[in-house]
């Protein structure tokens, strides 16, 4: 099963993600993870993803496609997926569709996570991942804090603030996702496989909902 998790940067991508993973027994592949991961081990796939990053700019599509197609080679995904953050182009999700094509594959659903702006930036902010990689669980230091400040609670391990996470990339990563990343809503529901639904606390809703919800309709298919 080919699962993707579209959504502006702070919707709950992630969070939604990883429960379905442990829920549904099914790698999870964030672009984002893994420029941070090369970012931290000073690549030159890090470096390069750094100057993008680091100015709430996507990294280019030549270089995410690459990562994303030799990922798919791997054997621990020839029976499923979790797409997180990928694609975020319509170039993207058109590359995306032949590489699944050549395996015999498709997109089975695509997840579109929708949130007020103002509610984005709040998140963004307050947002903390824990550092093991094995891990990642994301908090809100507010909506969802850690039972003791500064460490996961599932593994124990430091809970960091991302670089990126702040107010001055927020907005451009923002209007990137409208500008280049929105139009694949539309892709998608021509394809006739886009499960939309709004993450917000005004409507007492968050990732871990979406999640329960997700896990209950996937399970019957
Ligand atoms: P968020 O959804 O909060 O922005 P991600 O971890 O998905 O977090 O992405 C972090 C950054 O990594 C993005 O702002 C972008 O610069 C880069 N990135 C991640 N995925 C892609 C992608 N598919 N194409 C281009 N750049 C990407
Ligand atoms: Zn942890």
């Amino acid at each position: 099963m080919v699962i993707i998790m579209l959504g502006a940067p702070g919707t709950g991508k992630g969070t939604v993600a990883g429960i379905l993973k442990e829920k549904l027994n099914i790698p999870q592949v964030s672009t984002g993870d893994i420029f941070r991961k090369n970012m931290k081990e000073g690549t030159k796939l890090g470096k390069l993803a750094e100057s993008y990053i680091s100015k709430g700019k996507l990294v280019p599509d030549d270089v995410t496609i690459d990562i994303v197609k030799n990922r798919l080679d791997e054997k621990d995904v020839e029976n499923g997926i979790i797409l997180d953050g990928f694609p975020r182009t319509v170039k993207q999700a058109e590359e995306l569709d032949k590489i699944l094509e050549s395996k015999g594959k498709k997109v089975d659903i695509v997840v579109n996570l929708t949130t007020p702006k103002e509610e984005i930036i709040e998140r963004i902010v307050n947002r903390r991942v824990c550092s093991n990689q094995d891990c990642k669980t994301i908090y809100n230091i507010v909506l969802n804090p850690p039972k003791k400040e500064g460490i996961c609670d599932k593994c124990g391990s430091e809970l960091i603030k991302r670089k990126d996470d702040n107010v001055e990339t927020v907005e451009a990563r923002l209007e990137n996702y409208f500008e280049v990343t929105s139009p694949l809503v539309e892709y998608y529901e021509k394809k006739g496989n886009l499960y939309s639904t709004m993450v917000s606390k005004t409507i007492n809703k968050l990732g871990q909902d979406v999640a329960k919800e997700l896990v209950e309709k996937l399970k019957n298919k």
